[in-house]
């Protein structure tokens, strides 16, 4: 029987530990905010392999982001002896990644395929609208980017969409235009990622059939953010719908707050709470009632407001912290001088309440609203990290060199292509490229493929270009990551564009970045991160002998085996340059460039999700703007942003400042806004006014020490020093010449069952991680799992 008095389940209230010791079976832990949700999930998984229940392999978590999947995969490898990087671990994209790189050619997509983000999508729509001369006034192309988005999340291709008006005809057709353009490019948005590969599960019984015996146990966190395809896809892992029942050898574990679903707008079905109990026949449901996260009058708050909606499935939440402090709430007469007021706190709690910045965070309801509030800390020299927003994958710059490295990789990617062709400008006008997109067109091909055939000036310019990227190819073949980017940034001519930019400095600053983002990717992440581990049986055996051919000892935990997206059958695995675009597509989330500096946190309440902090502000709590106008006109609407304060209640542990301001400067105009509802919806014995209610003429500041009314210290941070185009001619990682026990190395010949004989160009990693660059005459260049790869040394 298994151990109940594992250290694991220490500190656990009865509830959670039920939860965690559930036998075998589906269940649901509904709860609020605080409660210990993810905190049963990790644990749980960690009791499970523990006591021997399940192997590493057998596990799929599900989680809302990057940030929380790292966190998770932390506890776990502190909890447990082993390595938990071979764990599918991660969010729904991240996981449909993995599934579709592991799997390809079944998904019909290229080994190499790369993910379009929504800026990327949006500009691979516009391309198409003026290829076939949408009206886009009619048709505004971030309208069908929501439309094409909309319909995947329904599961439906284009031809499943009903169409009853011109209007929803023409869009279906844009939405196959799109999609055929996808596909010939080899690219695929967020919304593609989950639909591909629910279709691969759908329609691929063998391979259904195989993760439905691999992954015994399915734990799913934020589980009321789900949405009808993300549900579709756990039910194809699970097991097989019969008579609206599943039949099912997997345990489901679901955990989630029907009042913390704040994603309706993007699809998520709280509905799928209730499918599920009913389509699962879930036999054990737990409430966990216990708050550990927050004091008594923030809870109380968070409990009051949320009184106030009408469609709760019901529960609440106590804590034994007791009390603790008011929440405090300001009325500022403008948003300068609410941002004032916060940053002369924020000094304060630093330096007289001995809090660390990254445990203080400041929430608002609207991206916009970050500005006023950056260039307060900036001025006053308070280090701060903005999530959200303009994120470091996703500036102009970072874009530009990422587009170079696409290509690279993949000529065909036409959305780069069309980035960067001219960019730096090198003359090609928009009337050549125009030429070029309907020779494309006309020849069925992409871009790149296209340029022969155009004649003239023009044509000479764009063989030029793919001339430019053919070199890089050549030259980087074998070449490390670094290596690789730096020489991108000369050839492309980035750097010098930049350098010759008044205001380029920044931007060279980032684009070193990039380089140290790629390399820290390669050195301290691993680029097996996102690491498939390998398919196994019932009993936690490979189902591929390959392993034990290649005198790989099978008998080790499956963890050990860190293979990063590759083909189970052949071996042929992402180069780092891949494996890092990747990254770059999935991960744009994460702010990078600040990492490891405590600093304070800056997100929209929508990032905010799942994350606790000592202390919280919520700023610009006013009618219009949070609950935000859009979502007011509806009781529904209404309920979600309710829903939303909840949410950023609740992230608060010890402090909780709520703030308004009579009037606002938003989106270039000054507005007077009433305070919000939500504040008015609170017990007045939980809150402690700072200002006069309601009264503008008594606010002051504070006092003279902390007081938002003194211009701060200014200029240690961000004062980076401008150095120059040295930064690129830092020596290069040296180069993993050998691998020890496989006895490949640069320069030999190898021989691979399905590729025949090739040329080693490069190896790297070490280890189960290591992997070689090999060109095959008959099928181009590869990078090979070693660890799968089966290949032997001819000479
Ligand atoms: P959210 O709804 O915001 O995602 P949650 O229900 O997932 O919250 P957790 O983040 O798991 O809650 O837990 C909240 C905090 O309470 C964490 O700091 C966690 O470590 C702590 N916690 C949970 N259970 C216990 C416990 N039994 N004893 C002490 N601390 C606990
Ligand atoms: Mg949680």
């Amino acid at each position: 029987p298994p151990s109940q008095n594992s250290p694991l389940l220490q500190g656990l209230n009865a509830e959670q530990l039920a939860a965690v010791t559930l036998p075998a079976g589906h269940a649901l832990v509904l709860a609020g905010a605080g409660s210990g949700k993810t905190r049963v999930l990790t644990t749980r998984i960690a009791w499970l392999l523990q006591t021997g229940q399940v192997s590493p392999g057998g596990i799929l978590a599900v989680t809302f982001t990057n940030k929380a999947a790292k966190e998770m995969s932390a506890r776990l490898s502190a909890m447990l002896p082993y390595n938990v990087r071979g764990m599918w671990i991660g969010t729904f994209h991240g996981l449909c990644n993995r599934l579709l790189r592991a799997h390809h050619v079944a998904a019909g997509l290229p080994a190499t395929f790369q993910i379009l983000d929504t800026q990327d999508q949006l500009s691979a729509i516009k391309r198409l609208c003026k290829q076939y001369n949408v009206d886009e006034e009619r048709f505004p192309p971030k309208q069908l980017g929501w439309f094409i988005a909309g319909c995947k999340e329904e599961g439906m291709r284009p031809r499943d969409v009903p169409t009853q008006d011109p209007d929803t005809k023409k869009k279906v057709e844009l939405y196959q235009l799109y999609e055929d353009q996808c596909q010939r490019e080899g690219v695929v948005d967020f919304g593609e990622l989950m639909l591909r590969s629910f279709e691969l599960l759908r329609d691929d019984a063998a391979l259904r059939a195989h993760y439905q015996r691999r992954f015994r146990f399915i734990l799913v966190d934020e589980f009321q953010d789900t949405n009808k395809l993300q549900y579709a896809w756990l039910k194809q892992l699970a097991g097989e719908v019969v008579n609206g029942h599943m039949q099912s050898t997997s345990s489901v574990l679901a955990v989630g707050d029907d009042d913390q679903s704040i994603y309706a707008f993007r699809g998520a079905r709280v509905g799928n709470m209730s499918d599920f109990v009913r389509e699962f026949d879930v036999q054990h449901q737990i409430k966990l009632e216990q708050n550990y996260r927050s004091y008594g009058h923030i809870l109380d708050s968070a409990n009051a407001l949320i009184e106030h909606n009408s469609q709760r499935l019901g529960k609440n939440l106590r804590t034994d912290q007791g009390a603790g402090e008011p929440v405090r709430v300001l009325e500022a007469p403008t948003d300068l001088d609410e941002a004032s007021w916060m940053v002369g706190e924020i000094k304060d709690l630093v330096r007289n309440d001995g809090y660390s910045r990254q445990e203080i965070a400041v929430l608002y309801r609207s991206n916009a609203q970050s500005r006023v509030i950056e260039s307060k800390l900036f001025n006053a020299g308070i280090p701060y990290r903005v999530y959200g927003g303009m994120r470091f994958f996703e500036r102009a710059e970072v874009k530009h060199a990422l587009a170079y490295l696409r290509l690279i990789e993949n000529p065909h990617d036409d959305t780069s292509f069309m980035r960067v062709v001219n960019f730096p400008a090198r003359g090609i006008g928009a009337r050549s490229v125009e030429t070029l997109q309907e020779t494309a067109r006309a020849a069925g091909c992409s871009l790149s493929d296209a340029v022969t055939a155009v004649g003239g000036a023009a044509g000479t310019k764009l063989q030029g270009f793919v001339a430019k990227i053919d070199v890089l190819r050549e030259e980087t073949q074998g070449k490390t990551l670094r290596q690789t980017i730096e020489r991108m940034l000369e050839v492309s001519g980035l750097v010098d564009f930049y350098l010759s930019d008044k205001e380029g400095q920044d931007r060279i600053e980032n684009l070193k970045e990039l380089v140290n983002a790629a390399e820290s990717f390669v050195t301290q992440e691993g680029f097996g991160k996102d690491a498939v581990a390998l398919p196994v049986d019932e009993t936690g055996a490979p189902l591929t002998q390959s392993l034990a051919s290649q005198g790989v000892d099978t008998a080790r935990p499956l963890l050990d085996l860190p293979l990063g997206g590759t083909d189970v059958e052949t071996g042929e695995t992402l180069s780092p340059l891949q494996a890092f675009l990747v990254h770059a597509a999935l991960e744009a989330g994460d702010n990078q460039a600040q990492a490891g500096q405590d600093a304070v946190q800056l997100m929209t309440v929508h990032a905010s999700k799942g994350l606790e902090f000592d202390v919280v502000f919520i700023g610009g709590l006013e009618e219009g703007l949070f609950p935000h106008e859009n979502a007011m006109s509806d009781r529904g609407g209404l309920e979600e942003e309710r829903r939303l304060m909840y949410v950023a209640i609740t992230r608060a542990r010890k402090r909780l400042y709520l703030s308004h301001s009579q009037s606002r400067m938003l989106h270039g105009r000054t507005t007077f806004n009433l305070p919000s509802r939500f504040i008015d919806e609170l017990p007045e014995a939980s809150l402690k006014w700072l200002s006069a209610k309601g009264g503008f003429g008594s606010f002051a500041p504070k006092n003279a020490a902390g007081s938002a009314w003194q211009s701060g210290a200014r200029g240690q941070f961000g004062t980076y020093a401008a150095k120059g185009p040295e930064i690129f001619a830092s020596p290069p990682v040296p180069v993993q010449k050998a691998v020890p026990g496989h006895g490949i190395v640069k320069g030999k010949t190898v021989f691979h069952t399905k590729f025949g004989e090739g040329k080693v160009l490069a190896v790297e990693g070490t280890g189960d991680d290591a992997r070689a660059q090999i060109n095959f005459p008959r099928h181009g260049t590869k990078w090979l799992a070693l660890a799968i790869a089966k290949l032997t040394v001819v000479d």
